[in-house]
């Protein structure tokens, strides 16, 4: 038997960017792919993290379906003008990021710290008052004073409350080949999903029992 499998990925090796390998977005929820911006999170060495600019953020948010292209792109007009902005609302998105896969991964005990860096956010962000009909659907009418450069933070940060309020946080996992550990939402009816995709990684576990079976021969 012969099985298909990517060799190791390198910590080491730089990300390509969003724009020429798009998001894999295999969480099930819009929090989970937020946080599997950041791969490798259980490598002893460094992870990788693919959120290396704000342009990779506002790529990141157009591929998962939160901002529209012209949007975006008045995003990246904006950031251009004010640098040192974006540049903060990178760090912030990336604080942002590792407070809710702590508090979401069931193995990583996210306490008090993360709660208030995600109950800052929420302030910081504008209050969702009424919807409004926009084509196609419908969408929040924003109101109050906000800094618009975190524009692809907001919706992140209300999905990761609203998973963190639901039934279905117990339903978290993380991706059980050690380095990976992204994470997702396991909707199959018995519980049992271990790998963020069969492709990927379940695929080299397989690979790897395959090879310590034909070892033992
Ligand atoms: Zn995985």
């Amino acid at each position: 038997m012969t099985v298909r499998t990517k060799p190791p990925e390198s910590p080491a090796a730089k990300p390509p960017s969003y724009a020429a390998v798009p998001p894999r977005l295999i969480g099930g929820h819009l929090a989970l792919d937020f946080a599997n911006t950041l791969s490798l999170r259980g490598a002893v060495a460094e992870p990788r993290d693919r959120l290396v600019d704000y342009r990779e953020l506002l790529l990141w948010a157009g591929a998962a379906g939160l901002l529209s292209k012209s949007e975006a792109r008045q995003l990246q007009r904006e950031a251009q003008a004010r640098p040192d902005a974006a540049d903060a609302v990178l760090e912030a998105a990336k604080a942002l990021r590792e407070a809710t896969a702590r508090l979401l991964d069931p193995a990583l005990a996210g306490g008090p710290a993360e709660l208030r860096l995600l109950n800052e956010a929420l302030a910081r962000a504008p209050a969702r008052d009424r919807l409004v009909a926009r084509k196609p659907g419908y969408a929040w009418r924003l109101d109050g004073e906000a800094e618009p450069l975190e524009r692809p933070l907001w919706p992140v940060l209300w999905a990761a409350a609203e998973l963190l309020t639901s039934a279905e946080r117990e339903r978290v996992r993380a991706c059980a080949s050690d380095p990976c550990r992204w994470l997702f939402l396991d909707l199959s009816r018995n519980r049992s999903r271990r790998w963020c995709s069969m492709e990927d990684c379940g695929n080299r576990a397989k690979a790897r029992r395959h090879y310590a079976r034909s070892k033992s021969r």
